[in-house]
């Protein structure tokens, strides 16, 4: 029986990626991988390393998680080293806690390598630190999947109350509700929010806006976008690094 390797491919820019997790993309007989960021990472597998996608197209899943999780099993039946490869970490958001718990039950031995999430590093390269100073002194990771408006919501939205900073993600098709929702339980109208569309890549944008303009401004942006929420979003002004070098080098060779 082989070994599977639970792996984040971070955020979209290839450089990061772990070093760990470079080595066993190198090694791997078979990659099974959900729609990455970044599909160059899969051009570093050795010749005659199998791929098999089971991500997603248009938000719905190509395959149901059950089966998912037996793909994942039979290949470690015929493989020695399996990759199962996760956009940002395999633990926020990935459910790679429910492929490692289905393959303890089989007595499958796995590795989980951690990638950077999205949820930090998105956020980073359009100059929005998630923590500051004087600013913001925690921050939450929230689900946007949910329809705010859901009789059975397991968000906490009453906790939200205070300024400090709300990373959604998959909230882009909910982006109106979330946004009127945080009004509702008394945020600011004019509370800053940033919708950033395909960070860490060349295509990276952002789109900055309030509480109550966000959706008009950014509905239409392309995915995979996240959502901040957060006086943070005003530091872009000071430290928007990576839009404006992208932009630089764009001229550079124009
Ligand atoms: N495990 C992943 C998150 C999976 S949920 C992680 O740790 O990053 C998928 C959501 O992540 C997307 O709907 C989007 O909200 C966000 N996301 C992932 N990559 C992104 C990117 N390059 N730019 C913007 N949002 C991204």
């Amino acid at each position: 029986m082989g070994k599977v390797y639970l792996t984040g491919a971070g955020p979209g820019d290839i450089e990061l990626l772990t070093l760990k997790a470079a080595r066993v993309i190198k090694e791997a007989d078979v990659i099974i991988y959900d729609r990455l960021a970044n599909p160059e990472i899969l051009q570093m597998a050795k010749n005659g390393c199998e791929f098999i996608y089971v991500g997603k197209e248009d938000g719905k899943h190509i395959l149901p998680q059950e089966q998912i999780n037996e793909v994942i099993y039979k290949s470690a039946l015929r493989y020695d080293v399996v990759v199962r490869l996760k956009g940002g970490d395999p633990f926020v958001f990935g459910r790679g806690g429910e492929e490692g718990k289905y393959l303890f039950e089989r007595g499958v031995d796995f590795e989980i390598i951690p990638g950077i999430t999205s949820s930090i590093s998105v956020p980073a390269y359009a100059g929005i630190p998630v923590t500051h100073r004087g600013v913001s002194v925690s921050f939450r990771v929230v689900t946007g999947h949910e329809a705010p408006n859901k009789e059975a919501s397991q968000i906490p939205w009453e906790n939200f109350k205070t300024d400090d900073t709300i990373v959604f993600l998959m909230g882009l098709h909910n982006l109106q509700q979330i946004a009127q929702k945080l009004i509702e339980i008394g945020k600011p109208k004019d509370f800053p929010v940033a919708v950033i569309s395909k960070g860490t890549t060349p295509e990276q944008k952002t789109v900055v806006g309030t509480l109550e303009n966000i959706y008009e401004k950014a509905r239409d942006l392309p995915t995979p976008a996240l959502i901040v929420v957060g006086k943070v979003v005003n530091l872009r002004e000071s430290l928007n690094w990576f839009e404006k070098s992208a932009r630089q080098n764009a001229l550079a060779y124009a």
